[in-house]
């Protein structure tokens, strides 16, 4: 199906089990498909890793967020890593790195010492952002509606939004671990195509962290400032000296790839690196749960809890804590049997 020409992809979804699902994504990522840049990998990797952020009712992901990640993920791979997306055979470069490339020219800012695309200036992440999704919205959406027979999301250009098939959806995030690598795998072998050897080490670490934030510094001060004073499971004093005091991913980053106030914490340094990727035992969830109802009460009008909170519900949050455990987290974690007074706020 030429998906990429159209407006709207509106095929009406069917039942689908987790190996249908699987055989649309792996015939969409493989070999078969016509891939002359590495945009499907990139688009599916936003794909999976605003999961979450899907909304509660209906399931529908507005491309802005897609599309945030999709530009942060080429940002950081195309001018930290000058990673090649197209194939060299066809001489040219892909679209959206020229885009990206115009743009760097176009800010004398951004020359010189690499700033990750978090770091910069909100407007000019806005600007970037506006110009990715424009060629984004070209090519990318419905080449993979496409690709997948329009059985793992229908979208619409005109209202900007993907709307996942809820049995697709399930297992996306029954199996995210295995899709994600899958995904890593075909793109990686793609970009060996394109790119000589020096640019090919640590692949897995540059695609992987592509989107990983180094500046936590708001969840930080906000726990911290609305009396979070001891390490979620140990129940250790914590540092006054706030930016040395780690901020927890209680389900790990490496799962949920997103930083969201709902599964925050501060800990302290040995609990962080002990705790590392493993998940916290399930009780630990319930406290985590009422600690986050707390902080929806209390701060219902402060802007990072309406944002972080838009599509979060305590349902969800377990659920996302049970797929882990399926997707291979190690729930071993000691926590001190005190430690609801330490989380709660
Ligand atoms: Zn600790």
């Amino acid at each position: 199906m030429e998906g990429w020409k159209l407006k709207e992809g509106t095929i009406s979804f069917k039942q689908i089990d987790d190996f249908e699902v699987m055989s649309l994504i792996f015939r969409a990522l493989g070999p078969s498909s016509a891939r002359t840049t590495s945009y499907k990998f990139c688009f599916f990797k936003s794909l999976l890793d605003n999961l979450f952020n899907a909304d509660n009712r209906n399931l529908s992901i507005p491309f802005r967020n897609i599309f945030t990640t999709f530009t942060s993920i080429y940002y950081n791979l195309i001018v930290k890593w000058d990673l090649f997306q197209m194939s060299s055979k066809n001489n040219t470069v892909c679209s959206i790195r020229k885009i990206i490339e115009n743009f760097v020219v176009e800010y004398p800012q951004l020359n010189g010492t690499f700033i990750p695309f978090e770091s910069l200036k909100s407007s000019l992440q806005i600007e970037l952002i506006n110009r990715v999704q424009r060629e984004g919205m070209k090519y990318v959406i419905g080449a993979f509606y496409g690709d997948t027979n329009g059985q793992i999301f229908n979208f619409s250009k005109k209202e900007r939004i993907v709307w996942l098939n809820p049995s697709a959806y399930k297992t996306l995030v029954r199996q995210k671990n295995m899709f994600e690598k899958i995904n890593y795998f075909e793109w990686m072998k793609f970009l060996e195509k394109c790119n000589e050897n020096d640019k090919l080490c640590r692949l897995t670490s540059k695609i992987d962290e592509s989107t990983k934030r180094i500046n936590l510094t708001q969840y930080r001060d906000f726990l911290f400032y609305s009396g979070q004073h001891r390490c979620a499971y140990c129940g250790k004093e914590l540092s006054i000296s706030k930016t040395k005091t780690p901020v927890d991913h209680i389900i790990p980053w490496s799962f949920v790839k997103d930083d969201k106030l709902w599964n925050l914490t501060l800990s302290c340094k040995s609990c962080n690196s002990k705790k590392s990727n493993k998940l916290p035992k399930n009780n630990f969830i319930r406290y985590a749960v009422r600690r986050n109802n707390i902080i929806q009460q209390k701060y219902k009008n402060t802007n990072l809890v309406k944002l972080d909170f838009k599509n979060y519900s305590e349902d969800k949050y377990k659920k996302i804590y049970e797929s882990a455990l399926l997707n291979g987290f190690d729930d071993e974690y000691y926590i001190c049997k005190y430690n609801e007074n330490y989380l709660l706020i």
